[in-house]
């Protein structure tokens, strides 16, 4: 006789509980997902709004290290929707100044050396001084980030004396780009890490795009490979809480009231929802779940602008450390899908993604006072190509609480994606993992969780 397949309950349908869905189904799971939004994908969803125009959570950069997301596409056929970009980190300046960071195509660490001796904006000293800070990190690899948890990335360059250009030019907007906290926030040892990775791996720092809406090419493709294998999946059914009792999850309380159980439950929440899931019980009998308390998430804006013409040929990520918008895209250029205008081609004209941040001080203003912000950030960084352009439409997304927010010491309190409680596991960016809250962070995590109930499955 067939041996029942033990079941699953998914809660949370951004891309780890997209993923895990995926990996379970794969290992003979019966997967039943539950998506509080009518969309799919979380924080890398998108949608089309009432005039045809697809709006995103946000910008979506595909790091070139992020291996763990390309076998995943490869594996539903999405891998050749990611458009490899130049391999340069440009950033804009007020006044309409740039520097770019250009590598060579040459084993590490030979590959950095255009960046650090031709970048046409930081003084050979103060390279010098930051090629020093970064021995240990050369010497150490790996290790040495986390010996830097406890101090912020503020802190960190204090002590090693690079200098507050190359902190307030190079570091702040990546510092935003990557958690959309500043250096004085996020922990060090998320900055020496991506250094270490960009540093150690050449290809680690490439970017790419995609070639149209995540929901096309990603989020997609991952719920129908999932369904057309059997899994069930349900949107705008938000989960209230997990009922425990007796040292196991006996079934989740959805919204609407009714009740629902599975041999396994595997959270894929944003840290604050998983928090509001999780039963008081818990949380004080176990330091594991109680820690969750520590974390938070951070707000983000994310902005579209299309304009009456082309106000930047770059066909890549963008930083800016001046104004409002520290990472942003031109996706005219970098995503062929969206050269268009309420269903209108809009070519040889920019349409924009702003990322907005630090939001912690905007996220209250009005989308006018917005939107106002940072058009006139884009009008300082190009005050050639912007004179006299005018706004064709623009569109705002509010995320108050986004990613996880890294702040120094918090490592130690990621959650491992196996629990306390036998038959609950946990997956998503905050989890632990190497890659923190990102794209690769949560297929990585998803992987590790499927892992986890697989082992649980088999009695180990
Ligand atoms: C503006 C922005 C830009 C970003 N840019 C990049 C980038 O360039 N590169 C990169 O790698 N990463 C980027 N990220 C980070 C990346 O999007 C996330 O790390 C990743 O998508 C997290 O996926 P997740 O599945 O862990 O969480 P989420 O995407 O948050 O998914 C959780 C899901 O759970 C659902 N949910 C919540 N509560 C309930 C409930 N009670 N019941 C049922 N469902 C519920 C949510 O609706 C959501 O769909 C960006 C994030 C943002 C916000």
């Amino acid at each position: 006789m067939e041996e029942k397949k033990k079941s699953v309950l998914v809660l949370g349908g951004g891309l780890a509980g997209l993923t895990a869905a995926k990996r379970l189904v794969d290992r003979g799971f019966e997967v039943t997902l539950l998506e509080k939004r009518q969309v799919y994908g979380g924080k890398v969803s998108s949608w089309k709004d009432e005039e045809g125009d697809w709006i995103e959570s946000g910008t979506h950069c595909f790091f070139g290290a992020y291996d763990v997301l390309y076998d995943l596409m490869r594996e539903i056929g999405a891998y050749h929707a990611v458009l490899w970009k130049e391999h340069k980190l440009t950033y804009t300046l007020s006044g309409g100044d740039r520097f770019t960071f250009d590598t060579w195509d040459m084993p590490s660490p030979l590959h950095l050396v255009p960046a650090i001796v031709k970048n046409g904006y930081f003084r050979f000293g103060e390279m010098f001084s930051f090629s020093r800070s970064l021995v240990p990190l050369a010497l150490k690899k790996d290790s040495y980030p986390p010996t830097q948890d406890h101090l912020t990335f503020a802190e960190w360059a204090k002590q090693h004396k690079f200098g507050d250009r190359l902190l307030e030019k190079m570091f702040r907007p990546m510092a935003l780009a990557l958690k959309f906290i500043p250096p004085e926030e996020i922990s060090a040892k998320i900055i020496l890490d991506v250094t270490e990775v960009f540093y150690r791996i050449p290809d680690a720092s490439c970017m790419g795009f995609l070639k149209g809406a995540p929901q096309e090419y990603l989020i997609g493709p991952l719920q129908e490979y999932s369904q057309a294998r059997g899994a069930k999946f349900f949107s705008g059914t938000g989960v209230e809480e997990l009922l425990y009792e007796g040292g196991e999850i006996r079934g989740v309380r959805l919204q609407n009231g009714d009740v629902l159980s599975a041999d396994y439950y595997l959270c894929a929440l944003p840290i604050h929802n998983l928090n509001r899931v999780l039963p008081g019980e818990l949380k004080r009998e176990r330091q594991f779940f109680g820690n969750l308390e520590k974390f938070e998430g951070v707000p983000v804006i994310s902005v579209q602008i299309w304009y009456d013409r082309r106000i930047t040929p770059e066909d890549n990520v963008l930083f800016s450390p001046d104004g409002v918008i520290p990472v942003y895209a031109d996706l005219a250029n970098t995503t062929p899908d969206y050269r268009t205008l309420r269903g209108r081609p809009h070519t040889g004209k920019s349409r924009f993604e702003f990322c907005v941040a630090p939001a912690r001080e905007l996220i209250g203003l009005s989308r006018e006072e917005i939107i106002s912000r940072v058009d006139r950030s884009v009008r300082d960084c190009y005050p050639e190509t912007s004179k006299g352009a005018k706004i064709l439409k623009s569109t705002l997304v509010k995320i108050p609480q986004s990613v996880y927010a890294p702040l120094p010491k918090m490592e130690g309190y990621r959650p491992t994606q196996k629990t306390p409680v036998p038959n609950l596991f946990l997956t998503g960016g905050f989890t632990r993992q190497l890659y923190y809250d990102s794209m690769g962070g949560a297929v990585m995590s998803a992987n590790l969780a499927a892992e986890e109930i697989v082992h649980s499955s088999n009695g180990k």
